[in-house]
């Protein structure tokens, strides 16, 4: 737990991991709090690993995923590898959010691009179900919270578009390109529509407000 809090604690996916999922969402969008919460769960992860468990020895206790013995003062249902495994995959998935989180935050994300990624990072939160459910524990990621989460982030990217070209028109008074510039933007989110039909309902007033923006000059 360690590794994943200090690489990826500042996106809250340790708490996800602790099935926190409130915590989680709210470092997601605070970057850990600032850091601070951060900081002090990755020193307390540190710290945790030098302790050993207070649980009685494993004794025949079997791993639920795989059969094998489950290793002596193991506080788990788990194997060790069957655990890495599962680690392994959610750190699959912390690194897609990282990744589709660099694209918006970048400032000019390809909003089409953006959407294919949250595509992809809900078919893995999809397997994740399937997978939780084989072991018996509570799904890893709640798909609610992914998915409003990457909902408000969308709607950040398409609003940072609309102001940075009101922005950069009040700089150089060119209205023509303003125009052009939020076109642009309607016609990218046309296609968004188009080839993700399942994300209508979000696009849509996106296209809107553009449309509305446009009308104002
Ligand atoms: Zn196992």
């Amino acid at each position: 737990m360690f590794f994943i809090t200090f690489f990826f604690g500042v996106f809250g996916v340790h708490h996800f991991l602790r099935r926190h999922y409130g915590l989680g969402v709210l470092y997601f969008f605070t970057a850990g709090l600032i850091g601070i919460g951060w900081l002090v769960d990755t020193v307390r992860a540190f710290i945790a690993m030098f302790k050993t468990s207070d649980e009685p020895r494993g004794g025949g206790r079997r791993c639920r995923q795989c059969g094998r013995r489950i290793e002596p003062r193991r506080n788990s249902t788990l194997c060790a590898h069957c655990e890495e495994k599962m680690e392994q995959e959610y750190l699959q998935i912390s690194k897609h959010f990282t990744r589709v989180i660099d694209e918006v935050e970048k400032g000019q994300p390809h909003l089409e691009g953006y959407l294919r990624r949250f595509d992809i990072l809900n078919k893995d939160v999809e397997q994740m179900w399937d997978l939780a459910q084989d072991i018996d524990v509570e799904p890893p990621f709640h798909q609610r919270d992914l998915r409003q989460a990457m909902d408000r982030k969308f709607v950040e990217a398409v609003s940072m578009r609309i102001s940075m070209a009101l922005e950069k028109s009040q700089i150089t008074m060119d209205v023509t390109k303003l125009r052009q510039e939020l076109m642009d933007l309607t016609e990218e989110l046309i296609d968004c529509k188009y080839h993700f039909p399942k994300y209508a309902e979000l696009i849509a007033p996106m296209i809107e407000k553009t449309k509305e923006t446009l009308n104002k000059i």
